[in-house]
């Protein structure tokens, strides 16, 4: 295979394959930095920022982009990938201490959009264990269930799993009706959770319940508690690798010790909100400069009208609309993160760049696949499943919807989450 740097054009015809999916263009291998990082942002990292974030993308493009599609079409999880992806030493990015890597925001950034550009699925298993899972611990847990859980989820010997969704509340999850009844030394819990990633295998799910004060607290729900049902929601067309599910929750009964210390209200529950939002924003930029770059390579490989498509000045268009959205989106994440690191946290400015982000990667990859024509719908050239799997990061750490509420809210001083039925003053 040829690789897609610099101006060659690969005019080879490839030999018809038995599968019938040879078009001429072989699937062109993702594109290296000079294609997507047009401001020069490289030149602001450290050594050892440029060094992992080589080493992620290496490990994407070496060992998951070549295996990934298999499982997504038989929509598995790759579990033979979890050692792998611990040895990168990744697993709790920004969490210093307990055997996590104490990335600043800015790395965190980085290694998750180069987790992204990979695949979307991958990425998303390492944020609910990383960003939602083992931050709720290290945001809200006690000293004592910091030490307890983390330095094996760090390992990645123990996953993790965040149960906030419920069936009925999705947008409005604040209002989530799972109950934790406290009994002795233990707490009883008892609802419905909707869409809880990595929860069929997790071996620590947080699942966040409403307790006897009527506020919500976070509770740590070991693998194998009686009463603890989860099912995998089945038929997904995005992130199929991603094991989804509706979970039961009957009399599951969990030691005081469990739950987590430092939250009181639902605001704790936003603190981990906020985090995760911010790495979900990095994915979005991931999946997009995997469609961007496929969509050059290809370019430059695919001839029509005896040319090569990238000669083309409408394609030329494309690629440089492409190429400016993804300038914008990177220098916007760079200065949030720089932000975040110097401790100015804004929910409606992460809920701003999540929107943004998620939007324009829809918009990238979508003209991506039609630049690859009929190609475009296989999953060998990568753009398809990137481009399915958007769907749920738009949907997931809160709809497009939802975070322009919070922009809007922020912007105008009126909230408008909630309408005023009519009779109603
Ligand atoms: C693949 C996937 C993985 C997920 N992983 C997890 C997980 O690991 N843990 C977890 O807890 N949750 C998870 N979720 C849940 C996710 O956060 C919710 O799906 C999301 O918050 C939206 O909720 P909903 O699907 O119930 O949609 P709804 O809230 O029913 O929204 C439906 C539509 O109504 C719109 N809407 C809602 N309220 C308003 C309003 N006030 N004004 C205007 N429009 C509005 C929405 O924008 C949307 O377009 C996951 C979801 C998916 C799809």
């Amino acid at each position: 295979m040829k690789t897609a740097h610099g101006a060659a054009a690969d005019q080879g015809h490839a030999p018809a394959s038995p599968d019938g999916n040879s078009s001429g263009v072989e699937p062109p291998v993702l594109g290296g930095p000079e294609f997507s990082d047009y401001f020069l942002l490289d030149n602001l990292l450290t050594d050892d920022q440029r060094a992992l974030k080589n080493k992620v993308r290496q490990f994407m493009d070496q060992e998951v982009v070549p295996v990934i599609n298999p499982y997504w079409e038989r929509a598995e999880f790759p579990f033979e990938l979890v050692p792998k992806l611990a040895q990168l030493d990744i697993a709790g990015f920004q969490i210093a201490e307990y055997g996590c890597p104490g990335m600043s925001n800015v790395t965190a950034g980085l290694v998750i959009l180069e987790l992204a550009r990979g695949d979307l699925s991958i990425s998303t298993m390492m944020g609910v264990h990383s960003a939602l899972a083992m931050t709720s611990i290290a945001l809200l847990g006690s000293e004592e269930q910091k030490q307890r859980f983390l330095p094996a989820m760090a390992r990645m010997e123990k996953l993790g799993a965040f149960g906030l969704t419920e069936p009925t509340h999705g947008s409005d999850v604040v209002k989530l009706e799972t109950t934790a009844r406290s009994d002795g030394d233990s707490y009883v819990i008892n609802g419905h959770k909707r869409w809880i990633g990595n929860a069929t295998f997790a071996d620590y799910s947080i699942i966040w319940a409403r307790g006897d004060d009527g506020h919500v607290g976070g509770y740590v729900v070991e693998k194998g508690t009686p009463g603890f049902d989860a099912r995998v929601i089945k038929g997904k067309t995005a992130l199929r690798c991603v094991q989804n599910a509706q979970i039961s929750l009957t009399d599951v009964r969990v030691p005081a010790a469990n739950r987590l210390a430092n939250v009181h209200t639902f605001r704790d529950t936003e603190k981990v909100l906020l985090a995760s939002r911010f790495c979900v924003a990095w994915e979005s930029i991931g999946a997009a400069v995997a469609g961007y770059e496929t969509a050059l390579a290809y370019a430059k490989q695919r001839r029509q009208f005896g040319m090569p498509l990238a000669a083309f000045q409408l394609v030329q268009y494309r690629l440089s609309r492409m190429l400016a959205d993804i300038t914008d989106m990177l220098c916007m994440q760079f200065r949030l993160s720089q932000l975040l690191d110097e401790g100015e946290y804004s929910m409606p400015r992460v809920a701003l760049a999540k929107m943004h982000y998620t939007e324009r990667a829809r918009a990238i990859l979508a003209d991506a696949r039609d630049m690859l024509g009929g190609n475009g719908i296989l999953l060998d050239y990568h753009v398809a499943r990137h481009l399915c799997d958007i769907e749920a990061i738009d949907t997931y750490e809160g709809t497009d919807t939802v975070q322009a509420l919070i922009v809007g809210r922020d912007i105008t001083g009126y909230s408008a989450f909630v309408p005023v039925a009519p009779g109603h003053h």
